[in-house]
Formats: C-alpha cells, sequence, structure tokens
C-alpha cells in the first residue's frame, strides 16, 4: 500500500514536471514573407522568420507550417521613434491640455495614445518630457497595457539660465531623475527656432552631460544654432530638432559621434491641423500660427543641409504630440517628399540606426536571431511609395500579434 502511494506520488510529480517543461517550452511561430526590409538596409525575398517566445530564432525559407501569411505585403522590423510625447493629449474640452496631466481622463488618453502609437507600427519609442511617462512604461513593460516599449527621461532639465543652479545642482538634478527609474537625460538647451539663444552655458550643459554619461545615461537636448555645437562640445548623446546650426557644427557632431534628431514637418502641420485645439492654450497665441506655416520650410532646408554633411548620423524622431499620436509615420513621408531623403534610409532610421542611438542594437531594430520579435508589415512598397507607411496591417511585439489586419492565418 504504502509502495503504491509512492508510486502514485511519482506519476503525479512526473506529469506536472511533463507540464511545465511543455508550458515553458516556446510555441514557434513561422511568418512568411514576399519582401522583408531587414531594417540595416538589406532586403530578404521569399523567406520565413521564425519566432519562439518573444525573440526571432532563425531565417528559414523552409520553416513549417506557416501560421502568418505575409506574402504579397512589405515585412519589416517594427519602428522605433525617438521622440515622442505619450502623456500628451487633449482634454475633455477638446483643447491642448499639455503632458502633465494627471487627471483619470489624462491617463486614459495616454494609454490609448500608447495603443494607437503601437497600432501605426512603431513597437519601440522614447518618450520624454513627463515624469508621467513612467508608470505608463512601467505598466506596458509588465504587460498589463498595450503599446510600445517605452524608455523615457523622468522629469526634463529646462535650461533657465542661472537659476538652472550651479553645475553641482545640476549633477544632483540629474543623479535624482536616475533614482526615479529615467533611461535617459532630457535636457532644454535653446528656446525655439525664433527664439534660439542658450538657456543653458556651456559649463552647465558640461555638468549634466558629463554627469549622465558617468551613470551610463544617454542625453538628449532639444537645441537650435549656438546650443547645438555647446551640447555637442559637452558630449551629449543627441540633438533633438537642431535648425540654425552651421555646416561646421555639424561636422563637429561627425567627429564625436552626436546622433541628430530633426523633424521634417509632422510636429507644425500638426499644430496647423489641430489649430482651434491649441490656439489659446499656454504657448500657443493666433499669431504663433501664422509663424509656424512659416518656419516649416527652414526645418525642411535644416535636414537637406544635414543630409549632406558626410557621416552624420540621422534618426528618426517625430516629436508626436497631441493630434499625432498613431500618425507618426507622416514624419517619414515628410523627410521623403519634403527633403529628398533616401525611403530606405527613412526606414533604416526608425530601425537599426535607432537602436543603435539607443544602445539597444543587440535587441531591436532588426530582423535577425536573437532579436526581439518586433514585426510589422505594410500593404505596399515603402520603396516605391511612401505613403505605405501609412498602411500597416500587421504588428508583432516580442512574439505576441496586436493586429492582423490583412495577412491570412494558415494554420
Ligand atoms: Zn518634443
Amino acid at each position: 500500500m504504502k509502495t503504491i502511494k509512492i508510486g502514485s506520488c511519482l506519476l503525479v510529480l512526473l506529469a506536472s514536471a511533463v507540464l511545465s517543461i511543455s508550458a515553458q517550452t516556446p510555441k514557434q511561430i513561422v511568418i512568411a514573407a514576399g519582401t522583408v526590409l531587414d531594417g540595416k538596409g538589406g532586403v530578404l525575398h521569399n523567406t520565413r522568420i521564425v519566432v519562439e517566445g518573444s525573440k526571432i530564432v532563425r531565417i528559414d525559407p523552409n520553416a513549417a507550417p506557416v501560421n502568418y501569411d505575409l506574402r504579397g505585403l512589405t515585412v519589416l522590423p517594427g519602428w522605433i521613434d525617438s521622440h515622442v510625447h505619450l502623456t500628451w493629449s487633449f482634454g475633455p474640452d477638446g483643447k491642448n491640455a499639455g503632458a502633465g496631466g494627471t487627471t483619470p481622463y489624462a491617463t486614459y488618453a495616454a494609454a490609448a495614445n500608447a495603443w494607437a502609437t503601437l497600432m501605426a507600427g512603431f513597437t519601440t519609442v522614447q518618450s520624454v518630457g513627463s515624469p508621467n511617462d513612467l508608470p505608463l512604461r512601467d505598466a506596458i513593460a509588465r504587460g498589463a497595457l498595450p503599446g510600445p516599449r517605452i524608455l523615457s527621461s523622468a522629469e526634463p532639465l529646462i535650461g533657465s539660465g542661472e537659476q538652472s543652479g550651479t553645475p553641482d545642482e545640476i549633477r544632483a538634478f540629474v543623479r535624482k531623475q536616475k533614482e526615479a527609474g529615467a533611461d535617459l537625460i532630457k535636457i532644454f538647451a535653446a528656446g525655439s527656432v525664433r527664439r534660439p539663444q542658450m538657456l543653458l552655458s556651456q559649463e552647465q550643459l558640461n555638468a549634466a552631460c558629463d554627469e549622465a554619461k558617468k551613470l551610463g545615461l544617454r542625453t538628449l537636448v532639444h537645441a537650435y544654432k549656438d546650443a547645438v555645437r555647446a551640447a555637442t562640445l559637452a558630449g551629449c548623446t543627441e540633438i533633438e530638432h537642431g535648425p540654425l546650426a552651421t555646416d561646421d557644427d555639424l561636422k563637429l557632431m561627425v567627429q564625436k559621434g552626436v546622433w541628430l534628431d530633426p523633424q521634417a514637418g509632422l510636429v507644425m502641420e500638426n499644430y496647423l491641423l489641430n489649430k482651434d485645439k491649441f490656439v489659446g492654450t499656454p504657448g500657443f497665441p493666433e499669431e504663433a500660427f501664422q509663424v509656424i506655416k512659416e518656419i516649416i520650410p527652414s526645418y525642411h532646408d535644416f535636414l537637406k543641409q544635414a543630409l549632406k554633411v558626410p557621416g552624420l548620423k540621422i534618426v528618426f524622431g517625430s516629436d508626436a504630440l497631441a493630434g499625432s499620436h498613431g500618425r507618426n509615420a507622416e514624419e517619414f513621408i515628410d523627410r521623403v517628399r519634403d527633403c529628398g531623403v533616401d525611403p530606405m534610409a527613412a526606414m533604416v532610421s526608425a530601425n537599426s540606426l535607432a537602436a543603435e542611438a539607443l544602445r539597444m542594437s543587440d535587441q531591436i531594430g532588426s530582423i535577425a536571431p536573437g532579436l526581439e520579435a518586433d514585426v510589422i508589415a505594410l500593404d505596399g512598397d515603402p520603396l516605391k511609395d511612401i505613403t505605405a507607411v501609412r498602411r500597416v496591417v500587421f504588428v508583432m511585439k516580442g512574439g505576441v500579434v496586436y493586429s492582423n489586419k490583412k495577412a491570412q492565418k494558415t494554420l
């Protein structure tokens, strides 16, 4: 009797061990693709992407059975947007409510922005400038909400001359953001393209970017004109915007390995498109809209200028905010149509190049074994018609399919 009892216990143990092993063994998912842009500028034809768990495990034209047939579409790695503001929304009155809202309405709006961004094919974003990004980042990371992978900066360092603090105070501020959970540091070093004066001294910028570097954090610096050179000399990682920088400033960026994230139109077009929602809210007086209209060509000219600088690393960043979440890809169209960016370069700027800027090349940005299975598909070929970026019909992030509008499931 005793022996039988032990035997049945063993059986139960064995059975549960088998069950747990099969539960842990990731199911294989095979995606068939006719055309794959690999994220690094290469094109693969008639192949299959094999996914296990959250990762791509191999590229194998003979893998079977096929779970998702994406032939007839253009398959590429999920895009990376280096500059968004997911918590920036319109309020219940329809008016611009900024990025700092903490009401239930603002919170749900931020979650909806994250969903819209993911559905638009963006599987990773840097959402910079509001501490409200952090709980959203964490909720998505634990799988509680659908959305892109988020990197965030917690509280930004907003330059205000002497009032920004001594170099030691600035260093303490940077350490505080790291403690709060920042993945990077966002710095406002200049005003706007109309008022481009520096808001931080060279000494203050040196302190901010040096302290971040010591902590292993990257620095994203909102800069125009002289602030571009100052941030470059300070050893900061990436310049946001950048107009009014000289060719020499841009060449110095190349020498120092500083990244550039310019904008070619979406952010300004969005202000004009949603003028009734922005006008009269802080920072958007009526007269601002004429100015916005007038400065769009200067942003185009700046990107054209930057494209001529050999070796300058230009990443994709839309500066998506209220009204443009989920329309991030319009920035690709602006860059290609209005600034002459090569369509393949535009794709790479939101894939492997952006991953490199994020220091995440070993995780995202390419279709390759060992990387996260972030895979999207477009109905159309963006190399022939850049407006295909508007037609994202399949989204997989970390091996989970969030959208499959057109692909045939052939289980
Ligand atoms: Zn921004």
